[in-house]
């Protein structure tokens, strides 16, 4: 019989899930319960081809779970059935406690509930998620997988901030990283498919957030997400790096608060406050219609590419592959063909006909015999997370 994991990617006011087999690669079943305890929400669950949606009110939390389970009991497929062994949960902050997935039990949850003032939004939530899943889910094993596992052991020189040590000791405040998985199952693929495990990569994760990580032989050495996901790379929603200082600028003479400028480069910044949208779709179109404002902000999106790109180059001392990854990595030929511009002095080159190519499959977009290998790997979170979850038990 196959064994499965069943997926939890728990929000502040959604579940995502997904019934993956770990050896095969495929999801039986995937959905999500999503706006927990507005007037009405929506339940979307996909198992065999077929989609059961529904909108009613769900509460809270373990009634989503509940709903989710009911619908795999009534939809399929059945859970016992199908073999299940473990359920992994995406938990997003790790901090400096943990380096791989690791089995839950109630001292887990304690230091997972000790890091979130470094994941306001998402430790509680993910907390939330394990905590009712182990309460319906009794008689599997728990595992948390951590956003930040792949970068907990980053060079000192590139995880510290040049910040007061004393201070930085006592808050916490390092470079922590996110995608972790992401850039994990990514820059293993490419070193799959390359057949060789001393590559110098960069991995581009470019979805509504987006990081940017260089991977040195399976390690990874850099990355561009810092105490939390706002540094690095222009974002949907979020600024990536800026100078601090804006800070204080905004609140001395600006009169805003913190949580005001933390709204400000968290939701209204990014693509969406350089254009007015942060689906890049959106902002394609807008250019296309003659839209300066779009013009630029992709300019801004891309030059911040080529400059970690770059820097990450440098960082390694050279580069073997370039891998593109998530939404906008996967999809976007502009956007890929931008971030590439200019760089072939570093021997990274793009086929314009390869990269235009529409796929679902990992593949190689650069001019055959180039130095470096430009890749689109499409990523796949939830079978890393059930991958790792399984070489636990
Ligand atoms: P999340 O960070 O929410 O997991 P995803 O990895 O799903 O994000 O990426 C979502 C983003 O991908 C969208 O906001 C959009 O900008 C981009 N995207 C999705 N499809 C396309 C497409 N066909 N062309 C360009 N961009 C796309």
């Amino acid at each position: 019989m196959t064994a499965t994991v069943l997926v939890i990617n728990s929000g502040s006011s959604s579940i995502k899930y997904q019934l993956v087999d770990p050896e095969g690669g495929q999801a039986l079943a995937s959905g999500l319960v999503e706006r927990i305890g507005e007037a009405e929400g929506h339940i979307e669950h996909k198992a065999g081809g077929q989609v059961t949606e529904r909108y009613e009110r769900v509460s809270d939390h373990g009634e989503g779970l509940r709903q989710v389970l009911a619908l795999f009991e009534e939809v399929g497929p059945d859970l016992a059935e199908a073999g299940i062994v473990a359920v992994g949960h995406r938990v997003v902050m790790g901090g400096s406690a943990y380096d791989g997935p690791v089995r839950i039990d109630d001292d887990v949850l304690g230091v997972i509930e000790e890091l979130s003032p470094l994941a306001p939004l998402h430790n509680p939530a993910n907390l939330t998620g394990i905590q009712v899943g182990r309460m319906l889910l009794p008689d599997v094993p728990h595992v948390a997988v951590f956003d930040t596992a792949f970068f907990r052991n980053l060079p000192d020189d590139a995880a510290t901030y040049a910040l007061d040590r004393e201070v930085a000791e006592k808050f916490s405040v390092r470079r922590y990283g996110a995608h972790g998985t992401s850039h994990q199952y990514v820059s293993a693929k490419a070193a799959e498919m390359l057949g060789r495990d001393d590559l110098k990569q960069i991995v581009l994760h470019l979805g509504n957030g987006a990081s940017a990580s260089a991977v040195v032989g399976g390690r990874a050495v850099d990355t561009s997400m810092g105490l939390t996901p706002l540094e690095g790379l222009v974002m949907g929603t979020r600024t990536g790096d800026i100078d601090a200082a804006v800070v204080f600028h905004l609140a001395r003479n600006g009169g805003m608060s913190v949580d005001e400028i933390d709204n400000l480069f968290n939701k209204r910044s990014g693509l969406k406050g350089l254009t007015g949208e942060n689906d890049l779709r959106e902002v394609h179109r807008l250019i296309d219609a003659g839209d300066e404002n779009a013009r630029v902000g992709l300019g801004v999106y891309t030059h911040r590419l080529r400059k970690y790109i770059g820097s990450y180059a440098a960082v390694m001392g050279g580069l073997d592959v370039l891998s593109f990854t998530a939404g906008v990595g996967e999809n976007d030929d502009v956007v890929r063909a931008g971030a590439v511009k200019g760089l072939e002095f570093l021997g990274v080159e793009i086929d314009l006909e390869k990269n235009q190519v529409r796929s679902k499959e990992p593949r190689v977009i650069s001019p055959d015999g180039a130095r470096v290998t430009v890749m689109v790997i499409p990523t796949n979170e939830e079978l890393a997370i059930a991958r790792q979850a399984m070489s636990l038990l």
